[in-house]
């Protein structure tokens, strides 16, 4: 595993794993000197904050990819950089989300979890703005959307 500032890198199975802040030590756009066969996977389901600098970077990355020609694949995008995603369109570039972790409650014992979506199986649901049905892991009930569908999944209709 590499440590680059408050970021881990960790190849595992086709992805590269990153965790932890995305801020200027990053240096996201040398991984796409990574990609393998045309294609960068990245699994973000551990990246808990990008700062202002972190989202310059991300961008440029993107924009290697694309002048590359290379194929990015998103999976489990954490919660903060789907806020980015939705905010700044840039950030999008040519990627494509499969997975990624959204907000969900639950109304009947109060737990507030981010849970993962396959923007795959879920995307005729997704399309409509609507939010998959998801269980409470504590007591079963089911948990609701905990923000605005048109806001939240706006990055999908890119
Ligand atoms: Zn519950």
């Amino acid at each position: 595993m590499e440590t680059r500032g408050r970021m881990t890198i960790e190849a595992r199975g086709d992805a590269l794993v990153l965790a932890g802040a995305i801020d200027e030590s990053a240096a996201l756009h040398e991984l796409i000197g990574r990609a393998a066969a045309g294609r960068l996977v990245l699994d973000l389901g551990g990246i808990t904050f990008i700062n202002s600098l972190g989202v310059r970077d991300w961008i440029r990355m993107q924009a290697a990819a694309q002048k590359a020609s290379l194929s990015v694949e998103l999976r489990r995008v954490a919660e903060p950089l789907v806020h980015q995603l939705n905010m700044i369109i840039a950030t999008r570039g040519n990627a494509r989300v499969t997975s990624f972790f959204a907000p969900y409650a639950c109304d009947a014992c109060g737990r507030e979890e981010s849970l993962l979506i396959d923007a795959l199986a879920s995307a005729a649901g997704l399309a409509k703005l609507e939010a998959p049905a998801m269980t409470c892991p504590e007591c079963g009930a089911q948990m609701a959307f905990n923000d605005f569908p048109e806001r939240y999944f706006s990055f999908l209709s890119s």
